[in-house]
Formats: structure tokens, C-alpha cells, sequence
């Protein structure tokens, strides 16, 4: 079976092909193989990049090329997937998957995508302006070029769904929930839950005594960053929230803050909605405190002596050391906290100043195994650690193939 995922932004589109096994039924990881991955950028000026790694020879960036629209840059995927011998036509596909950012209340699993599902997701717009537009240009354009495969719509908030009211309400006049549907959503969901079953199927493999209702915390840290408290399965908590400005500090958003201070700069500087809109978003965080905002090149600078950039890494890491301790008094205890996105992943020094200092809560973590380079999965608690720390490489592209799969089964029952 070949699924093909999409995730169209409002200027790129980045798609990966899977095939896999016609008998598998699990979540195991060995059950496909990755055809192809690819990303086009910059749709719609001058020169797009173009970029694609087919059967895992390495990256080819394309010689540029100039896509006008995201039709173009589907037309473009099609004919590199065809040049590539990767599918031969459209039709092979047994399903397409896409990421869509908000569901709002709508959406809590995926769905197959029919014009109903459309008209939501477009409902839905003014949750996620910036992404759900984007999003549904790439299942509008791929319903009209495939319309006979069916398409699978894999939302970041669904698996926040299951929140509790008392983690989902703001304590804001309770009519701007039901009149306005101002309530805490969360994102990266695919990520989390990705992670927590890789996390399940792991500890109930290696501690079977484990295996009953397991409490996880997983920590994605990428250019966004959330927390997520997981019970049995389910997210109980998140640190996202109407939008994915809330929360932990990321690479160019401020997470939480105190909302007066808008009010204040409004009063004292005269700044504008937008102004405060741009800086929230994109001058905050990370980038806000040093002036940069990917972290490798933050670590870099720590280690010349820079102090912002210090002062950064270190704002960081408290805020998401806060999380985990109100987490941990969510779930009343955790049995695993799990880092993973691109700094979870990859950073020794992030993970190491996270967890320190949190001996008394049942948490620390290996020095050794912590440097030990990344494989999908590492666990990297010291043996006196009550919880387990593991680090899981995300893949949200897999996620949305196998929700896409598990669907299209189901259908076809
Ligand atoms: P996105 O949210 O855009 O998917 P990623 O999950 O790829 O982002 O994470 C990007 C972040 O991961 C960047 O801040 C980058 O610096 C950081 N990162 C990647 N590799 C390392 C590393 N070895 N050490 C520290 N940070 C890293």
C-alpha cells in the first residue's frame, strides 16, 4: 500500500511517500518503507527550492525552479515522484494524508476527508489563519487531481481532544467560550501521541509491570515547543493553547506571559495590535532574549561566553523544569518523560539542564547515556531514577500514513 502525506503551508509543500506491508496491521516500526521525501519552497516567487531524497540516497536539492501556486508545486510533486520511478501514476495510492493544524472541537481522531469535512475545516479558519488556509489548498488541489483515492485529514489539536474542562477553560467570561470557542486547543499532537505509543510499546516490552495505566510526559522541543501530560493514552494536559503562542519558550515566541504587559506596551509605547501580534510571534522567545533562535547556534555561543545566549538556555530549560513539576502534580506521578523534536532530540545539554535538580521528584538522568548518539529511541535515566527519561525521534509524517491506513482499512471492510 502507498500512502502519500501532505502538509501544505502557506508557501511550501512538503510531502513524503510510504509504502507498506498489505498485511500489517500494527504500529510496529519495521511494517514500511519511506519511497520518497520531498519539500518545495517559496512557492509563488521568483525561484522556488526544490528538494528530494528518494529511497534514502541523500538529500537532491533540485535545481531551482519557478512554481507560480501550490497547483504548480503538486503538478511538480506528481512528475518528480514519477521521474523517480517512485509511483507511476496517481492511482497506485490507497490513500493521501493531511496535516491540518486546527480541528477546533470539530475534529477529535481523523477523518476522511468528503466536502462536508471541507466546509469545517474552512469554518474553522479563524482559529488557525495562517495554517488551515494553507492546509485546505492542499486537499482542495489533491481532491481535484486524485479524486478517486481517498483523502484522510489528520488534525494537531485532535489528540488534545480528550482535555479535561478544567486544563481546556480559561478563567475568562464563560461566554466567549460558548459564543466565541475561546478555550485551550493544543498542538503538535501527532508529535505527542507518536511518541507516547512508541514510549508504551517500549516500557510495557522492557517492564511489564508497567504496562498498566502508564502516565507520560512528553516534551517536544522543536522551533515550536509544548509539554503534553498523558494518561492512559490520553492527553490529560498541554501546554499550547488557543493558539501555539502559549506556553513554553520557543524560537521566536514568547510562550507564557503576563497578559497586561500588553497593555502596557499599548499605553506606553503606542504599539499596535500588529506590532504586538509580530513580537509575541516572531521577535520573543529565544530570538527575543539573544538574538538567535536556532539552538545549536545558541549552544555554540554559550560556549564562547556569550550571556545572553546563556541567560536564553537557561530561561528555556526553567520554564519547561515548571511544566513538568505541575505535570507531575497533574498526573500525580509519571512513569516517563519523553524528549524528543529537534532539540529534544538531539541536545545532551538541554536535556541535562532540564532534569537537574529533580532528584527529589524521582528524576535524573545517565551523564553516559544522555551523550550517547540518537537512535529512534534511547533511554537515558540513571539507574536510581524512579522515572524514566527517554529520548524518541518524532515522525509525524508516519503518524498521519498510519492514521491515513488504519482509515482507509476500515473503509474498505
Ligand atoms: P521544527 O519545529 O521546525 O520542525 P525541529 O524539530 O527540526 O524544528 O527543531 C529545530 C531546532 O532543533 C532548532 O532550534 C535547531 O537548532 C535544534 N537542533 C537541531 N540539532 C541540534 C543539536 N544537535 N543540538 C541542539 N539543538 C539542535
Amino acid at each position: 500500500m502507498k500512502i502519500l502525506v501532505l502538509n501544505a503551508g502557506s508557501s511550501s509543500l512538503k510531502f513524503q511517500l510510504f509504502l507498506f506491508d498489505k498485511s500489517s496491521e500494527t504500529t510496529t516500526t519495521d511494517d514500511y518503507q519511506l519511497l520518497a521525501t520531498g519539500l518545495i519552497e517559496q512557492i509563488g516567487e521568483a525561484q522556488s527550492a526544490v528538494h528530494l531524497n528518494c529511497q534514502n540516497k541523500m538529500t537532491d536539492k533540485m535545481p531551482p525552479a519557478k512554481v507560480n501556486d501550490h497547483s504548480a508545486a503538486l503538478e511538480l510533486m506528481i512528475q518528480l515522484l514519477k521521474q523517480a520511478k517512485c509511483v507511476q501514476s496517481l492511482s497506485e495510492l490507497s490513500g493521501i494524508g493531511h496535516r491540518v493544524v486546527h480541528g477546533g472541537e470539530a475534529f477529535s481522531n481523523p477523518v476522511i476527508i468528503d466536502q462536508q469535512v471541507v466546509n469545517t475545516i474552512e469554518q474553522l479558519i479563524p482559529l488557525a489563519p495562517l495554517h488551515n488556509p494553507a492546509n485546505l489548498k492542499g486537499i482542495k488541489l489533491a481532491r481535484l487531481r486524485a479524486p478517486n483515492i481517498i483523502q484522510v485529514a489528520v488534525f494537531d489539536t485532535a489528540f488534545h481532544q480528550t482535555l479535561p474542562e478544567q486544563a481546556y477553560h480559561y478563567a475568562l467570561p464563560y461566554s466567549l467560550y460558548t459564543d466565541h470557542k475561546v478555550r485551550r486547543y493544543g498542538f503538535h499532537g501527532t508529535s505527542h501521541h507518536y511518541v507516547a505509543k512508541q514510549a508504551s510499546a517500549y516500557l510495557s516490552e522492557k517492564f511489564p509491570q508497567h504496562s498498566r495505566q502508564l502516565k507520560l510526559i512528553s516534551i517536544h522541543l522543536g522551533n515550536g515547543a509544548s509539554i503534553c501530560a498523558i494518561h492512559h493514552g490520553q492527553s490529560i494536559d498541554t501546554s499550547m493553547g488557543m493558539t501555539p503562542l502559549e506556553g513554553l519558550v520557543m524560537g521566536t515566541r514568547s510562550g507564557d506571559i503576563d497578559p497586561a504587559i500588553l497593555f502596557y506596551l499599548q499605553q506606553e509605547m503606542n504599539m499596535t495590535m500588529a506590532e504586538l501580534n509580530t513580537m509575541l510571534n516572531k521577535q520573543s522567545g529565544l530570538k527575543g532574549i539573544c538574538e538567535q533562535n536556532d539552538m545549536r547556534t545558541i549552544i555554540k555561543l554559550s560556549e564562547q561566553g556569550d550571556q545572553r545566549a546563556q541567560l536564553a538556555i537557561y530561561i528555556f530549560c526553567y520554564r519547561i523544569k515548571k511544566y513538568i513539576g505541575a505535570y507531575l502534580a497533574a498526573l500525580n506521578g509519571a512513569d516517563a518523560i519523553i524528549f524528543t523534536g529537534g532539540i529534544g532530540e538531539n541536545s545532551p545539554l538541554i536535556r541535562q539542564l532540564v532534569c537537574s535538580n529533580l532528584n527529589n521528584l524521582g528524576i535524573s538522568i545517565e551523564p553516559a547515556k544522555n551523550d550517547s548518539s540518537m537512535e529512534t529511541l534511547i533511554a537515558i535515566e540513571a539507574p536510581s531514577s524512579q522515572v524514566k527519561i527517554l529520548v524518541i525521534a518524532t515522525n509525524e509524517e508516519l503518524e498521519i500514513a498510519r492514521q491515513t491506513i488504519h482509515l482507509v482499512k476500515n473503509k474498505s471492510i
